[in-house]
């Protein structure tokens, strides 16, 4: 019974959420969705830093129940150091696809004090659209300060929050 319960479920909807912070250092680029916006400081990682890529990629593994993108893309492992995030967010979507989901929406916020992030907004949904291989309109991505509060407020870091839903393949 709780099996049969269990596969219906799978055929059904399923969500996820994301969350990831990187701290901002000099001599880095900003990298965000994919996105180079420019600012005199950049986010420190293994990777490009690109927080909101990364939850995004979270949320879709949360989603798809295969854990984190730790457990993926060790931020040990060589490969994986300076590259581009985009290479996470395809792989995860390949992952999808293989399992018969399509992304119904991806939801996001992007935690940054500095800098400004409207102007950005657009280019970040079509890049993440692209590498997801998506409608743009299926990705929305806001931004807000902390208010001078906290690490992020203080300019030291930025994060990303990202909730998504996915959906069994003809069932949206
Ligand atoms: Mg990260």
């Amino acid at each position: 019974m709780a099996d049969a319960a269990v596969r219906t479920i799978m055929n059904e909807f399923r969500t996820g959420i994301g969350y990831d912070i990187h701290r901002l250092v000099e001599g880095r680029r900003l990298i965000l969705g994919g996105v180079e916006v420019p600012f005199q400081r950049g986010l420190l990682g293994h990777s490009d830093g690109d927080s909101l890529s990364h939850a995004i990629t979270d949320a879709l593994l949360g989603a798809v129940g295969l854990g984190d993108i730790g457990a993926l893309f060790a931020d040990t492992d060589p490969r994986w150091a300076g590259a581009d995030s985009r290479i996470f967010l395809s792989h995860v979507a390949g992952l999808l696809a293989e399992r018969g989901y399509q992304i119904v929406n991806i939801d996001a916020t992007i935690l940054a004090e500095r800098p400004k992030m409207r102007p950005h907004i657009n280019a970040m949904q079509a890049q993440l659209a692209e590498t997801l291989g998506i409608e743009p309109a299926r990705i929305n991505i806001k931004a807000k300060t902390n208010e001078g509060l906290d690490a992020i407020g203080r300019g030291e870091a930025i994060g990303a929050q990202a909730i998504v839903l996915i959906a069994a393949e003809g069932r949206h």
